[in-house]
């Protein structure tokens, strides 16, 4: 066997039906754009993704084509198109990517599924839980299509989630109805939204226990098998599709750790990562940490897309409580305690921030973070300089030697 296929992720099973899921998920998008119907609302990756279910659009999500512009490395190449309409490189690269390539005409998305171009939206649904990007991001295509554009506007960086930030955030969410009702053509009904509601919440307690099958050891499956697995939590939340695609994942899973299956041969080291994926580079990163025989079992991003408060029996609140418990919307002593809570479930041997330049918002090492809880847990921290799609910002040589150090001092730490 060569080198580079002992470094290779083990391959699950599972990925060829998310595949099918995936391509049929753009093929209905760009379906319904030939037909006119049903019509397309483009939404933030957490946002209220089940209002607009409910409402019958077909829903997109810009920054899953953010992360496949990433990890097919076409980014870095059209970001400068954005940059020289105004966009600053120091702003989200998903936007920037994303605007750069739809003003060059190019999208990833012909060469996976042969569309066109991006499935154009009806209407663009934001919620600036995560950032204030998302806004100015769909913005841009507010004004290129002259489409509606419509959004709430989540309380962030909180401690403790108060019944007031609920209140204010459920009646935001109401107060889109009649706008969705006059561009989808729809009546809301209520049941409808319950039953997305139950439906994402079944997706959301699948994805939660995909995600902890990590803590077993060996575990197995890595923080990279995760970033791929994660599309259907993401784009098909709210749809039967995304429940049967996790029971199947689930199952293979299982399988893996009864037999005690590695996803990392010897697995010597367990982390935690926190921060975004480089999308450009995740195959990279992972042969280093299988070479290394390090696991990354854990991570703040992945974990971003369990939402345990969905309620059908409370549609509006729950949706408004889940999208606010998120840890991105947390103040810096929460995001502590939550990490601090999986690094000890997880046995986790050492943490690994990432400093992504243009995503202060998900980025947690500029406040001290790294080094409080370093010492208070007595774990090695490495924090990695880099971006999630602007490649410039990132040095592979340099990374490689710091995380080369860094393994070195959990070996020394072990074996003293
Ligand atoms: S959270 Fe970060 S990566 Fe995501 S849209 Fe906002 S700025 Fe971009």
């Amino acid at each position: 066997m060569s080198a580079a296929k002992e470094t290779d992720r083990k391959t699950i099973h599972a990925t060829t039906e998310m595949k099918k899921l995936m391509a049929s998920h753009f093929t209905e998008l760009a379906e319904a754009k030939k037909n006119g119907r049903p019509k397309v609302a483009w939404c933030t990756s957490v946002g209220p993704a089940e209002l607009l279910h409910a409402m019958g659009f077909l829903v997109y999500y810009p920054e899953n084509h953010g992360a496949l512009l990433g990890a097919t490395r076409m980014a870095t190449e059209f970001i400068p198109a954005a940059n020289a309409v105004g966009y600053s490189p120091e702003i989200c690269s998903y936007l920037t990517a994303d605007v750069g390539a739809y003003l060059k005409g190019v999208t990833p998305l012909t060469k996976a599924y042969g569309l066109k171009e991006v499935p154009r939206a009806d209407i663009l649904v934001y919620n600036t839980n995560q950032c204030r990007d998302v806004q100015d991001w769909f913005a841009f295509y507010a004004r290129e299509w002259n489409v509606p554009l419509i959004g709430v506007h989540t309380h962030r960086n909180i401690k403790e989630v108060k019944d007031y930030h609920i209140a204010d955030l459920a009646e935001q969410m109401k107060a889109m109805i009649p706008v969705l009702e006059e561009v989808s053509g729809n009546r809301f009904d209520i049941d409808k939204l319950r039953e997305t509601v139950a439906l994402s919440l079944e997706c959301t307690k699948l994805w939660r226990q995909v995600l902890e099958c990590g803590a077993a050891k060996p575990a197995p499956l890595t923080f990279f098998d995760a970033t791929i697995h994660m599309a259907p939590a993401v784009v098909l939340r709210g749809l039967p599709q995304a429940i049967d695609y996790y029971k199947l994942l689930l199952k293979e899973l299982k399988e893996r750790i009864a037999n005690s299956v590695a996803a990392v041969e010897g697995e010597r080291h367990r982390l935690y990562w926190d921060g975004m994926p480089i999308w450009g580079k995740l195959r990279e990163l992972s042969q280093q940490f299988m070479t290394l025989r390090t696991n990354i079992v854990a991570s703040s991003y992945c974990n971003s897309w369990i939402f345990d408060a969905f309620d059908p029996a409370q549609p509006f609140e729950s949706m408004a409580r889940a999208y606010t418990e998120l840890f991105i919307v947390r103040d810096e002593s929460y995001k502590e305690a939550y990490m601090e809570q999986w690094i000890k479930t997880f046995s986790i041997d050492g943490i690994i921030f990432h400093d992504a330049r243009t995503c202060p918002n998900n980025s947690n090492s500029r406040y001290g973070m790294p080094q409080r809880m370093g010492t208070r847990l007595g774990l090695p921290v490495l924090v990695i300089n880099g971006d999630l799609n602007d490649l410039r910002c990132y040095s592979e040589e340099q990374t490689r030697t710091n995380i080369e150090a860094f393994i070195e001092q959990l070996d020394e730490k072990r074996s003293c």
